[in-house]
């Protein structure tokens, strides 16, 4: 059985592409016994949703070059962050 940290990334990634059968059910059954891990899918999947949802509304908000920089250097910074949790 996978463990939690392992289906918070296949979950996410399970958001983004079509996951092999077998990761998927590794995926559901772990969410039918692990609460933690369900509020945290159903969370990331919220997240999505609204993502999508300002994202389609928002369409005609245009970003200036030096916004969008901003926003992408705290995405990476965010993204290294995460990565040297998993690291420890
Ligand atoms: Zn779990």
């Amino acid at each position: 059985m996978l463990k939690c940290k392992q289906i918070t990334e296949l979950a996410s990634k399970q958001l983004d592409k079509k996951l092999p059968w077998y990761q998927n059910l590794e995926i559901n059954l772990h969410l039918k016994l692990c609460k933690t891990c369900n509020l945290y899918v159903k969370q990331i999947a919220n997240i999505q949703k609204l993502a999508t949802t300002m994202n389609k509304k928002c369409n005609h908000i245009i970003l200036s070059s030096n916004a969008k920089t901003r926003i992408l250097n705290k995405l990476n910074e965010h993204q290294k962050s995460g990565k040297q949790r998993t690291n420890k």
